[in-house]
C-alpha cells in the first residue's frame, strides 16, 4: 500500500496542485501537500485499508483548507456579546472614530512625532499630550508610557529604587496577566516594606515603618477584588501629607482611572483621577491605564508633581517603556474628546456603552431576536441580565442590561450551549457570548447596531 503513495514531485504536476500554487505560495503548498501525504501514510500504518484518490478533491480539499486557514488573519475583529465593556481578552476599549482618524493621519505617512514645528528642531513625543493631561486632571506635569504596568515600574525605578517602598498588605494586588505588585517592586530594584493587615491598615502603620531608606508610599487600587466588612485604609490625603512631611513620594496606582464620575451611570463612586491628584497633594503621582475606563488605546499615564515627573522623564529605561506613535495619536484624540463641548458619555465608546439605558438596549435586543428567530431552527427570547464594567475595575458591580438567549435545533437535535458557543466562535467575525442557565446569551449592551447583520450571519453559519 505504502508504495502506492505517489511521489511529491508527481503530485505537484497535477491540475489540483497547480491550482493551489496559483492561490498560495508554492513553498507553502509543497509543505501542506507533504503534510497531507504524511497523514495518509500514518493512517495506512494504523490499519486503514484504502488510499484516497490522489488526483481529486478528496486528497486536495483538506490541503486547500489548511492553506486557507493558515492565510487567514489571526488577529481579527470579533463581536463582543459578553456585556463586559472592558474585556481584557477582547482588546479592552474600542476606540472612537476620532482616535481612528488620528492613527490614520499619524501612521499612513510621516508625523511630527519628535519634531518641533515651531523651532524646526528635535522635539519630544511626550509633549503632544502633556498640557492636555494637565488641564484634564489638574496635575502639574504628565508623562505617557506603554501601559500602566510600565508606568508603575518606571515610578518605582526612578523614585524608590534601591530604597524602600511602603505598601499596605491589603493592596498587594495581582492584575490579570501576572502583574503582581510584590514582584514588580522586586524587579524595579526597590525593597517592599509591607504594613498593616489584609483588611486593615492605619496611618500609624505607615508612619512607624518609615526609616532612613524609605523613599515612597505606594497605594494601589484593588481593581479586581474587594475587601468588605471590618476593613479600612487611610485616606489618600493623609498618606500624601505623611509622605510630604517625611520627604517621601506618594504614588497612587489607580489602574482603571476615570475622568468622569461613574455615579451617573448608576455605578458606585470611584475616585476620579482629578480627585486623586487633588487629594494626593503637591508632589504626588497618579498612574492609570489608557485603555480601561478612559476609553483610549493601550497606554500608561502618570500625572502629578513636576519634579517627580521630571525624574521619570530622565530615567534611562524610559526609552524601553515608551509609547508608540499610533497609540500616542489615538490617546491625544481620545483625551481631546473630554475637552469637547459634546459630553464624553456620548463620544467615548466605553462611556457610551456604560451610559446606555436598559430600554434602549432592550429595543436593540428585540430587533436582534426578531431577525434571529427568522432563521430555521433558531428560537430566541429576551431576558434581563447584568453587564460588567470589566478590565479590572469595579469588581462585583454591574449595570442592568438585556440579553438575547438562543436555542438552536440542528437535524432535529438541540445543540448544547457549549457546542453553539464553539460554533459561534468559529464564524468570522466570531461572536463571543456568555452562557446563562445552560443557554448561549448575547448581551446587547456591548453590541452595536451595525454588528446585528454579522450576528445574524454568524448564527446562520453556526446552524448550517
Ligand atoms: C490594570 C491595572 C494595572 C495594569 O495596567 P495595564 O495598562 O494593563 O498595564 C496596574 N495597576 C492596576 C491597579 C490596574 O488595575
Amino acid at each position: 500500500m505504502l508504495a502506492r503513495i505517489p511521489q511529491l514531485q508527481r503530485l505537484m504536476e497535477t491540475p489540483h496542485a497547480q491550482a493551489l500554487c496559483r492561490s498560495f505560495r508554492r513553498e507553502d503548498a509543497v509543505v501542506a501537500i507533504r503534510r497531507e501525504i504524511a497523514g495518509v501514510r500514518r493512517r495506512l500504518l494504523a490499519g486503514q485499508r484504502d488510499l484516497p484518490d490522489f488526483l481529486s478533491a478528496e486528497f486536495f480539499g483538506p490541503v486547500r483548507e489548511s492553506l486557507a486557514r493558515q492565510q487567514r488573519a489571526s488577529l481579527s475583529r470579533v463581536i463582543n456579546a459578553t456585556g463586559v465593556v472592558l474585556h481584557t481578552n477582547l482588546g479592552r476599549a474600542p476606540l472612537a472614530p476620532e482616535a481612528l482618524d488620528a492613527i490614520d493621519a499619524a501612521a499612513a505617512g510621516y508625523a511630527n512625532l519628535e519634531f518641533d514645528l515651531d523651532s524646526g528642531e528635535r522635539g519630544t513625543r511626550y509633549a503632544h499630550v502633556e498640557a492636555l493631561l494637565c488641564r484634564l486632571t489638574g496635575a502639574e506635569a504628565a508623562l505617557v508610557v506603554n501601559n500602566c504596568a510600565a508606568a508603575v515600574l518606571l515610578a518605582l525605578m526612578a523614585l524608590a529604587a534601591p530604597g524602600e517602598v511602603i505598601v499596605s498588605r491589603g493592596e498587594l494586588i495581582e492584575i490579570g496577566g501576572a502583574f503582581r505588585m510584590p514582584e514588580v517592586i522586586a524587579q524595579s530594584g526597590a525593597r517592599l516594606v509591607e504594613v498593616g493587615a489584609t483588611n486593615k491598615t492605619r496611618l500609624a502603620d505607615y508612619a512607624d515603618a518609615i526609616g532612613p531608606d524609605t523613599r515612597m508610599i505606594l497605594k494601589s487600587h484593588p481593581s479586581n477584588y474587594r475587601i468588605v466588612g471590618f476593613a479600612a485604609q487611610p485616606e489618600r490625603r493623609a498618606l500624601g501629607e505623611l509622605a510630604r512631611e517625611r520627604g517621601l513620594v506618594f504614588v497612587e496606582d489607580l489602574g482603571s482611572g476615570t475622568l468622569v464620575d461613574l455615579r451617573r451611570f448608576g455605578l458606585p463612586h470611584e475616585p476620579t483621577v482629578q480627585e486623586c491628584v487633588a487629594e494626593g497633594g503637591a508632589g504626588a503621582l497618579v498612574t492609570f491605564s489608557g485603555d480601561k475606563l478612559l476609553g483610549g488605546p493601550q497606554a500608561g499615564i502618570v500625572v502629578g508633581g513636576a519634579a517627580e515627573v521630571a525624574r521619570l522623564k530622565a530615567h534611562p529605561l524610559l526609552r524601553a517603556l515608551r509609547i508608540d506613535k499610533l497609540s500616542l495619536a489615538a490617546l491625544e484624540a481620545t483625551l481631546r474628546l473630554y475637552e469637547a463641548p459634546e459630553p464624553a458619555d456620548r463620544s467615548v465608546p466605553v462611556l457610551r456603552m456604560l451610559a446606555e439605558e436598559r430600554p434602549s438596549i432592550a429595543r436593540r435586543a428585540r430587533r436582534l431576536a426578531k431577525r434571529l428567530s427568522s432563521l430555521p431552527g433558531v428560537r430566541c427570547a429576551t431576558r434581563d441580565g447584568t453587564s460588567l464594567v470589566g478590565g479590572g475595575s469595579l469588581p462585583g458591580t454591574g449595570v442592568p442590561t438585556c440579553l438575547v438567549t438562543l436555542d438552536v435545533v440542528r437535524d432535529g437535535v438541540a445543540l448544547s450551549a457549549d457546542d453553539l458557543a464553539r460554533r459561534l466562535r468559529a464564524q468570522r467575525p466570531a461572536v463571543i457570548g456568555r452562557i446563562v442557565d445552560d443557554r448561549v446569551a448575547l448581551d446587547v449592551r456591548t453590541v452595536a447596531a451595525r454588528d446585528l447583520p454579522d450576528i445574524v450571519r454568524a448564527v446562520g453559519g453556526a446552524c448550517a
